[in-house]
């Protein structure tokens, strides 16, 4: 009992503060809401101080140089900053399950696969949010070729640099509270190389449009008032998509990596 009320405090406090900061659509708030009661409550308080990182530095990136990210992204991403019901799902919901898997079979692999899963979400993040920002133009992970800033698909020293910060925070978390520095290490990596398997992804599968009017391409729909047309990639691999297959993905590699060197 004591834990159910410990970790329906601690989800509140997270959910109150994603309200306030506008993070999250309302649909989005219950489901973030429900998802850090099941992770706090099966996987304890290191697994709810990583969902907080994750979340955190997703605002803090999100704030960084606020106005240049809008114009760059503007005519590129399908979806405004704050955080919808797809993108909960995709980042957070295999960490979800890893736990509750944890939860019922008491097999610790599964915390650490949780762990995997949650520094690929806040690798990915950073690397989109802060990668964006480099001065330098980004490449396209596919065609090495340079790139314009924004689209899914491109990478950047600052991005991949981020990333792997984002990667080894989780994995310090989950060091400090196990002292096994083995899985930190592959906490690291999967976090590290889920972020390249989603650029991968998005610049193989993503879908990507073309605007009739003005020609750029982009993630949305709708450009100059009008309907884009279909350019390249698969219709039904948009960003929430891509995201919770690379997320499903690295999970994958830390389990095979944990079953490996066991
Ligand atoms: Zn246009």
């Amino acid at each position: 009992m004591q834990n159910v009320i410990i970790s329906l405090i601690l989800s509140l406090v997270l959910a109150s503060f994603a309200f306030f900061k506008k993070a999250l659509t309302n649909n989005a708030l219950i489901l973030a809401f429900i998802f850090a009661f099941l992770i706090t409550y099966f996987g304890g308080i290191s697994s709810f101080l990583m969902l907080t990182t994750v979340f955190l530095s997703t605002v803090i990136a999100g704030i960084i140089k606020k106005e240049k990210r809008k114009e760059i992204t503007k005519d590129i991403h399908q979806k405004g900053h704050q955080k919808d019901i797809g993108s909960i799902i995709a980042n957070v919901a295999p960490g979800t399950i890893a736990l509750l898997i944890y939860g019922f079979t008491k097999n610790e692999i599964f915390l650490v696969v949780y762990a995997c899963l949650m520094a690929e979400a806040i690798s990915d993040s950073l690397a989109s949010d802060i990668g964006i920002l480099s001065k330098k133009a980004p490449i396209n992970i596919l065609t090495f070729k340079r790139s314009k800033p924004g689209l899914s698909g491109n990478i950047s020293l600052l991005g991949i640099f981020s990333s792997l910060i984002g990667s080894l925070l989780i994995a310090l978390i989950y060091y400090l509270f196990n002292l096994n520095l083995i899985n930190g290490i592959i906490i690291t990596i999967c976090g590290f190389l889920g972020n390249f398997i989603d650029s991968y992804l998005g610049a193989a599968l993503q879908v990507k449009y073309k605007c009739s009017k003005c020609g750029i391409i982009t993630e949305k729909e709708e450009h100059c008032q009008t309907k884009t047309k279909y350019y390249k990639g698969l219709k039904i691999f948009n960003n929430d998509v891509v995201n919770i297959i690379s997320n499903i993905l690295s999970g994958m590699l830390g389990l095979i990596l944990l079953i490996i060197i066991k």
